[in-house]
């Protein structure tokens, strides 16, 4: 058997949406996602999750949450279209930085960007000195440079990152990224929600988990490919998702884990 991989589901905050930002179906109204017609009954609170991989060779965290400067005043941090359609909520200790603290680990081989919507790049400033590589697609940078929609640049605009181009032929467009070059951490490209999104599959000892960033929102997403209310493109979210579904019922799945998922709680997994 080979040395295990070390999975932490670490809870950094939540966001309240207005429920058809999460599932376009259930009350689909174009307007809704913004949150301005909406009565409260509408909102919900869904966890922000962020992962911490324990890889032999180096330590790779999966997004960041939400920032300190959030946690204190997000309306002066953020500008309004950062807040308006999904309000931060980032109760003491769950910042990216405290929970790296309290687990002890102070250097990051990787820090990935699943994609660069506020609620999983906000804490990049927190956390991106303990980084050697910070890593985001192509795609997804060239999308989020241009602002529009949900993007706010200012966020990283002391970050360098190591864009990368998709060197192996995984996912449901044949597109991944082998991180150490050993097989067991692929970024799989898995775009629908933005143009670059990407996911994580990590493998060892015969087992996997996915990690789906927001191309899933939570189960239901893949279990009934229901459709969150924010998609840049409905075609290759639901190609996504059905790759998601298929390899949700492989034997050897261990878990796949969606950035919003409110039935998931914060747990650590041994592959
Ligand atoms: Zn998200």
């Amino acid at each position: 058997m080979e040395d295990k991989i070390k999975i932490h589901v670490l809870n950094t905050g939540y966001v309240e949406v207005d429920e058809a930002l999460a599932f376009k179906d259930k009350s689909y109204n174009p307007i809704a996602y913004t949150g301005l017609f909406r009565s409260n009954k509408h909102k919900v609170k869904v966890p922000v999750f962020s992962y911490l991989i324990e890889h032999p060779k180096g330590n790779v965290l999966v997004d960041t949450g939400w920032s300190v400067a959030s946690r204190e005043d997000y309306k002066s941090h953020l500008p309004l279209k950062g807040y308006i359609a999904s309000k931060p909520i980032l109760p003491s200790g769950e910042n990216i930085a405290e929970q790296l603290d309290k687990l002890g680990i102070d250097k990051l081989q990787f820090l990935i960007l699943t994609h660069m919507h506020v609620d999983h790049v906000d804490g990049i400033r927190d956390v991106q000195d303990r980084a050697e590589f910070i890593l985001v697609s192509r795609d997804e940078l060239k999308a989020a440079n241009k602002g529009g929609g949900r993007y706010i640049k200012e966020l990283w605009k002391d970050t360098i990152f190591d864009r990368f181009d998709w060197n192996g032929e995984m996912g449901p467009y044949f597109k991944s990224y082998d991180v150490f070059r050993d097989g067991k951490i692929n970024l799989i490209y898995l775009p629908g929600h933005t143009a670059g999104s990407t996911g994580v599959l990590i493998k060892n000892n015969g087992k996997f988990v996915l990690i789906t960033g927001d191309a899933a929102y939570a189960h239901a997403s893949w279990e009934n490919l229901e459709l969150p209310g924010i998609i840049n493109d409905k075609v290759r979210t639901l190609r996504c998702l059905k790759w998601i579904q298929k390899l949700s019922k492989a034997d050897n799945c261990v878990e796949i884990l969606a950035s919003h998922d409110p039935e998931v709680k914060p747990h650590i997994i041994e592959i």
